[in-house]
């Protein structure tokens, strides 16, 4: 592969400029720019920042290659000399540090290298690859975003949506996961409506500090009582705020929950669970306004088609042996990219490929510190080595894209 771009300075530039989500202008621009050079028909502000690019090469099935743009709020720590050290405007229009703390960066490097070794390389395959730079992954909104401005109208209808992650495997490795690869999640935020007064009263107050306590405790119940033992989930009440002072019972009290699960009817069993419970708990206090209880962000869980999948790991073994493709089972973490499979009705791979030092790596695994001195993605010190990283993500997008390609 002979990629023209020098894919190394191309990624050192992107990390040291990082953008939150939705504010992607930068990226976006750099990403259409190479697009347009290489001859892809380009459309820009899908979901305010998305970018969707499209390689036409004769009959043959449309490939969808997808890699997410954004930046998370956290403060560099790397010492890198390309490390960022960029602000951005924070949910209340705040000034905080930026950094691709996620390896977003790396993905958008992925692609156009991708892109381009498919446009050198166009005489061996034929049919329609659309790159997609897709803005604000980490809130759980840009995929939404570009497929309510009518993303799936407007590029051709894909066989299959193939993407990847730069996670703390070692670089070279590559993780495929048949079925559930990463978890779903939800963020839920409820308020409890009491009736206020004087603390020394309660007699003339519904109070909501014990209704919510009550309803925090009773909620992990859930997950013990209500899951199958063994399957993923979690139920996790992240934050709690409720009155201003100690001799006030406060007129209402405010939850936020975070969901996490892999299957649709677990997903949908918690949070109709969470609604029973706290409207019970509500309605046990003597509530007589029912409380607010709003779903305010969802991804489901990311699931990867049975067939795509065996195709994919069948291509990567065939190219790097098997012993650097391994299976590394479902991840609690949570994306937005199935939206896209979902929306335009196609099977989704997604796998997780290898972005850590491989010698210490190593030395770490043996020393049993692997979560102590291996970095993970969202910590300030996350920093992928860049080679073999950025060859082997290239690579694989190359290789899966080709698998459902058309070949001559
Ligand atoms: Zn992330
Ligand atoms: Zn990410």
């Amino acid at each position: 592969m002979s990629p023209q771009t020098d894919l190394e300075s191309l990624y050192r530039d992107l990390h040291a400029h990082p953008e939150l989500g939705f504010q992607e202008h930068r990226t976006a621009r750099i990403a259409a720019e190479h697009m347009r050079a290489l001859g892809l028909e380009v459309i820009e502000g899908i979901g305010h920042t998305g970018v969707a690019a499209i390689l036409t090469n004769g009959d043959g099935p449309t490939v969808w290659l997808r890699a997410d743009m954004d930046g998370l709020p956290v403060e560099e720590r790397t010492g890198l000399d390309y490390a960022s050290t960029a602000t951005g405007l924070g949910p209340d229009g705040e000034t905080v540090p930026v950094m691709h703390a996620c390896g977003h960066d790396m993905h958008v490097t992925w692609l156009i290298g991708a892109v381009e070794d498919l446009v050198a390389s166009r005489g061996e395959w034929s049919g329609t690859v659309v790159a997609i730079f897709q803005p604000a992954e980490e809130t759980i909104a840009g995929a939404q975003a570009m497929i309510d401005d009518g993303l799936v109208g407007r590029v051709p209808r894909p066989s299959v949506v193939l993407g990847q992650h730069v996670g703390p495997l070692p670089a070279g490795i590559v993780s495929v996961t048949t079925g559930t690869a990463m978890a779903g999640a939800d963020d839920i935020s409820i308020v409890l409506h009491g009736r206020g007064g004087h603390g020394s009263r309660p007699e003339t107050t519904i109070d909501p500090v014990l209704a919510a306590a009550n309803t925090v405790v009773r909620l992990q119940s859930i997950v013990s009582r209500e899951v199958t033992p063994g399957e993923l989930a979690v139920v996790t009440v992240g934050t709690l705020h409720a009155g201003t002072k100690n001799n006030i019972i406060p007129a209402e009290a405010r939850l936020g929950l975070n969901v996490r699960s892999v299957t649709a009817a677990t997903r949908d069993r918690i949070v109709a669970s969470i609604e029973r419970i706290v409207r019970a708990e509500a309605h046990a206090s003597g509530m007589t306004e029912e409380p607010q209880i709003e779903v305010l962000i969802s991804a489901p869980a990311t699931i990867n088609d049975e067939d795509a999948t065996a195709r994919v790991r069948a291509r990567f073994t065939g190219a790097w042996g098997d012993a650097a493709v391994i299976d590394y089972g479902t991840v609690s973490g949570s994306e937005d990219v199935g939206l896209l499979a979902t929306a335009a009705g196609a099977p989704l791979v997604f796998w997780i490929t290898g972005g850590a030092d491989p010698h210490h790596f190593a030395t770490a695994h043996a020393a049993g510190r692997l979560e102590q001195e291996v970095p993970s993605n969202h910590s300030p010190y996350y920093a992928p080595v860049l080679h073999p990283t950025i060859e082997r993500g290239v690579e694989s997008l190359v290789l899966a894209a080709r698998e459902f390609l058309q070949a001559p």
